[in-house]
């Protein structure tokens, strides 16, 4: 510990291996520590110990339906842009078990579901991850609605961002009001620097956090190169959404434009882009029971606005049968009738959906598109 005032706001500088510090900081306070890991030429989110899980010296190519995980040598953990891993899974797993019956002696009765609601910690969180989560926090918890499974695991967790140094070429968070520096919404927010983290704090638990770590005042020089850094990341991201606060408008008049065939042409209605996205939230409920009928549950499953049982009737049939017809849907809710829902676009330009997208679709390059046939 170091003889300095720590407060929100303050950023102090820490080395690379104290890291370790605050995992073990946090492992001993009961949370499950969570990062990105280099596993099966991707990046993933899994629980990391130490800090040679990181993907330490990787970075990535990635561009519209192309992504590669490398090692280049270099010296950073946080250098490689995530991969189609998002923190979704572990704040809205892909499948919960809401309840279960059992039969015994002709009666149902209820089994109980175990309650594990972890304590999270995540470790290297982009600042679009943020926004992202902020999204999934105005569907989540509302006044109207609550996910309490939700809000448990969004009450305890630990937000340990990284600011983007080394943005790719599908990222687009400057098009979308972004920024690849996180402002807020974290604990902790690390900068990568040659040989040490400068840590900026956004909580009372960052500092409880950074009292219990070797830390110094960050010094002015180290300062600068933040700046530095921060301002080429800036301007490596093309702004690339041309208007795009006229989307709302202009999408809800052009419902019907033939543009929506031409930009759907190429869509497999696979859904991948729905799974990748990290504000994506739908979801399903399924009932599953056992062979002999004595056991069942019903689970809460997520979904895509690419499924065509998504908008399925009783009786058969369903709202959106064409290809056409889910694309728009995806397209005019992130950025139109999400705006009215919940004051912003559903989308935070991480580029997933670009990068994942097996026909190579970029959600820039079609919002473009659409918007020149719009006018
Ligand atoms: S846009 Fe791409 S990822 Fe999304 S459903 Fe169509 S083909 Fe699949
Ligand atoms: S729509 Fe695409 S770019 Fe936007 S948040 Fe979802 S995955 Fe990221």
């Amino acid at each position: 510990m170091t003889d300095y005032q720590l407060s929100i706001n303050t950023t102090v500088a820490i080395s690379k291996p104290e890291l370790n510090k605050l995992l073990d900081v946090l492992s001993g306070a009961g949370y499950k520590t969570i990062g990105p890991v280099a596993k099966n030429n991707s990046l993933v989110y899994e629980q990391i110990e130490d800090i040679s899980d990181l993907p330490y010296g990787y970075e990535t190519d990635q561009k519209a339906g192309r992504y590669r995980l490398y090692q280049n040598g270099g010296s950073e953990y946080f250098q490689a842009t995530p991969g189609a891993s998002t923190w979704k899974k572990y704040l809205t797993p892909p499948r919960t078990k809401l309840f279960g019956l059992v039969n015994v002696d002709n009666k149902w009765k209820e089994v109980p579901v175990s309650e594990i609601h972890p304590k999270y910690a995540f470790i290297g969180v982009r600042p679009c991850e943020i926004a992202a989560i902020k999204i999934q926090d105005t569907v989540l918890i509302r006044e109207d609605y609550v996910d309490t499974l939700y809000k448990k695991i969004r009450d305890e967790l630990i937000i340990i961002a990284v600011n983007c140094l080394h943005p790719a070429d599908t990222c687009f968070c400057t098009s979308v009001g972004g920024s690849p520096e996180a402002e807020d919404g974290y604990d902790l927010r690390l900068t990568e620097l040659d040989d040490l983290f400068l840590v900026n704090i956004g909580s009372q638990k960052g500092i409880d956090m950074v009292a219990q770590l070797e830390y110094a005042a960050a010094n002015s020089h180290s300062l600068q190169i933040e700046n530095e850094m921060m301002s080429e990341a800036k301007e490596k991201i093309k702004d690339v959404l041309k208007d795009y606060k006229q989307l709302p408008e202009l999408l809800m008049n052009n419902l019907t434009h033939s543009a929506w065939e031409d930009v759907a042409a190429k869509c497999l209605s696979c859904g991948s882009c729905t799974s990748v996205c990290p504000t994506c939230f739908c979801w399903d409920v399924q009932d599953v029971t056992n062979l002999h009928g004595t056991e069942t549950q019903r689970d809460k499953v997520w979904d895509s606005c690419f499924n065509p049982t998504f908008t399925a009737h009783a009786g058969g049939g369903c709202s959106r049968p064409t290809t056409t017809s889910r694309l728009r849907q995806r397209i005019t809710h992130k950025f139109a009738s999400w705006v009215e829902q919940h004051g912003g676009e559903g989308c935070v330009g991480c580029g997933r959906c670009i990068v994942w997208c097996p026909a190579k679709i970029d959600i820039r390059e079609e919002l473009n598109i659409l918007q020149e046939a719009f006018k």
